[in-house]
């Protein structure tokens, strides 16, 4: 489809305010009518496990308004500093659980990984609307995972806490997002009730010729199995990279190697020829 280019900022005092620059003003107002007119949807993309298996889905925003494709990478930095990703993240919370659960119902034991932003979890409406999503899908929850970046565990307050331990109290787990790139600290990894560890594609792109990188990778992959996590590395697009993953002792791969992220019918589709392979 069609992707906006946005250029010429030119700062404009905003509603939190906050300054928005003009491009972010056009697409606050694009992120309104998507979440009017339908024009939000997820599309899901698989994680593969070294022996072929399906390990989750990480289910990926998409905003069309008007025909025009609104890339992630611009959209979701506007919802943050406006504040309006608590709606999306709601809806994509729902969305996502309502997933998991058709795809429950076709007979797939497949998880979907949603990403949650620091700005949901700070306020205490998270747990409520993670509880809604659950029981409105009716989903179980084991299959529901919520990818956290990194510096959330910077500074983590009581109210983060507490939805971390609702979620988890709710049978929901925890994932955390594109490690090794953010500025959270070692010493709080320990503390971190997560189950997964994503390593970012920054690590992968390198792959296998960064014998520096590779060792990074080795030892990244360590700490997170010695902490009882599923090491996952994302953005694999070669075959070399992901010998070279697989081989450095990472549990699943997620990239467009395997598949990009895809609409939900073309989702079912994938799967099923999978299964008849
Ligand atoms: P992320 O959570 O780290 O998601 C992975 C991103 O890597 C996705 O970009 C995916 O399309 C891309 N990717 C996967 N494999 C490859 C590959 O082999 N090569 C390349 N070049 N890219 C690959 P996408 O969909 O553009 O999303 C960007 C970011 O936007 C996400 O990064 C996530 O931080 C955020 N995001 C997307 N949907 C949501 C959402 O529902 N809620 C929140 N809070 N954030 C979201
Ligand atoms: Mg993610
Ligand atoms: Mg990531
Ligand atoms: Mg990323």
């Amino acid at each position: 489809g069609n992707c906006i280019v946005f250029s010429g900022d030119e700062p404009i005092p905003g509603r939190l305010g906050i300054t928005l620059a003009r491009e972010e003003i056009s697409i606050e107002s694009m992120l309104h009518d998507a979440l009017e007119t339908g024009g939000l949807c997820l599309h899901y993309q698989p994680i593969i496990l070294a022996n072929g298996k399906i390990e989750a889905v990480e289910a990926l925003m998409r905003c069309t308004v008007n025909g025009i494709n609104l890339p992630p990478g611009k959209f979701i930095p506007v919802a943050e500093k406006t504040g309006l990703i608590v709606r999306l993240g709601e809806w994509s919370l729902l969305q996502g659980a309502l997933q998991a659960r058709q795809l429950q119902d076709a007979g797939y034991h497949t998880k979907v990984a949603i990403n949650v932003s620091r700005a949901q979890l700070v306020s205490s409406k998270f747990t409520q609307a993670l509880h809604a999503a659950l029981i409105c899908s009716n989903v179980k929850p084991e299959l529901i995972e919520l990818e956290l970046t990194e510096s959330l565990f910077m500074d983590i307050s009581d109210t983060v806490q507490n939805n971390l331990k609702n979620a988890i109290a709710a049978g929901v787990s925890l994932s955390i997002d594109d490690f090794g790139t953010g500025y959270s600290c070692l010493a709080n990894l320990k503390d971190i009730p997560a189950k997964k560890l994503k390593l970012d594609r920054a690590f992968v792109t390198v792959l296998p010729e960064d014998r520096r990188a590779l060792a990074v990778v080795r030892a990244m992959t360590q700490l997170g199995h010695e902490l009882g996590m599923t090491v996952v590395a994302e953005g694999c697009e070669h075959q070399k990279e992901i010998d070279a993953l697989f081989d450095a002792g990472v549990d699943a791969i997620q990239g467009f190697f395997y598949a990009k992220p895809m609409p939900e019918e073309a989702l079912l589709h994938w799967l099923q020829n999978r299964n008849t392979q």
